[in-house]
């Protein structure tokens, strides 16, 4: 179905426009990301490293204590108001969040902050379309299709169509992640991302992907650029990687991915 891409006014995804350190910058105005831990610590460390390595000036690990984590990642319990500094550019929340139960209340929680949000992971498998619409301010969601069709439930449209579908009904921008992401908004605007390395299909990118689109929000961009400029991103680090690597290298090579802008 070549005609998809021609018909709509989707567009290719370009090399962002991401604006760079200067001698104004410090921490804070680089951009705050708050990354909610859960049950299994791996996967958010990822997400909060991968945020450190596309710019972001500063990254909170909210959650049980995580001593094996790298230095330059604060690390603080998850309070009532831990969401509340407004210095907060961006709340990441779903990398090894659990599916269990007991996740609720953190996920109530970031729902109910008005920072803007990236809700990825297990975090998806927690609500209902209908919920993300009602929490109203920016929205960024990140489902792999397993995730999508949980969400979304399973169409039989394109990929374009059904991610545009899901943008309008939750009120988020949606990242159908895959080899083929699709990126759409509410509005109607949508992205396409073809030609990824495959060899990301490993545990972990999904979660680095996450962090690098924190850490886009988190400057400021508007939410479908900032959902791009991390897809671009986390592509270009895979490209420049080859084959066989790990998450972990992937949330590292960022950083000159992040050179190139
Ligand atoms: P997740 O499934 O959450 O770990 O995310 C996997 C990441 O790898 C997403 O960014 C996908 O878009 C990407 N990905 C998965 N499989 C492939 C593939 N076969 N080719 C290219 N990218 C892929
Ligand atoms: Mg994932």
């Amino acid at each position: 179905d070549i005609g998809v891409t021609v018909d709509s006014d989707a567009r290719v995804i370009a090399r962002p426009t991401w604006t760079r350190p200067g001698p104004d910058s410090h921490k804070f105005n680089r951009g705050m990301v708050a990354v909610v831990r859960g049950r299994m610590a791996g996967a958010a460390h990822l997400a909060a490293t991968a945020a450190m390595h596309a710019g972001a000036g500063y990254v909170v690990l909210l959650g049980a204590s995580m001593p094996e984590a790298p230095y330059a990642l604060v690390r603080k319990p998850l309070t009532d108001d831990a969401l509340d500094d407004p210095r907060i550019g961006a709340v990441v929340i779903g990398p090894g969040l659990g599916r269990d139960e007991g996740m609720r209340e953190p996920l109530d929680q970031a729902l109910a902050s008005d920072r803007p949000l990236v809700i990825d992971g297990d975090a998806l498998r927690l609500l209902t379309p209908e919920r993300i619409a009602a929490r109203g301010g920016t929205t960024i969601l990140t489902p792999h299709a397993g995730e999508f069709d949980a969400l979304f439930g399973a169409g039989d449209g394109s990929k374009l169509d059904r991610a545009r579908d899901a943008a309008t009904r939750s009120g988020a921008v949606v990242v159908f992640k895959g080899p083929d992401t699709v990126i759409a908004a509410p509005d109607g605007r949508a992205i396409l991302a073809g030609d990824a390395n495959d060899w990301l299909s490993t545990a972990g990118t999904g979660d680095v992907l996450t962090g690098a689109i924190g850490a886009a929000l988190s400057s400021g961009m508007p939410a479908l650029d900032a959902a791009a400029a991390g897809v671009w991103l986390h592509g270009e680090a895979a490209r420049r990687l080859g084959a066989a690597f790990i998450a972990d290298e992937l949330a590292v090579a960022l950083k000159h991915a992040r050179g190139m802008l």
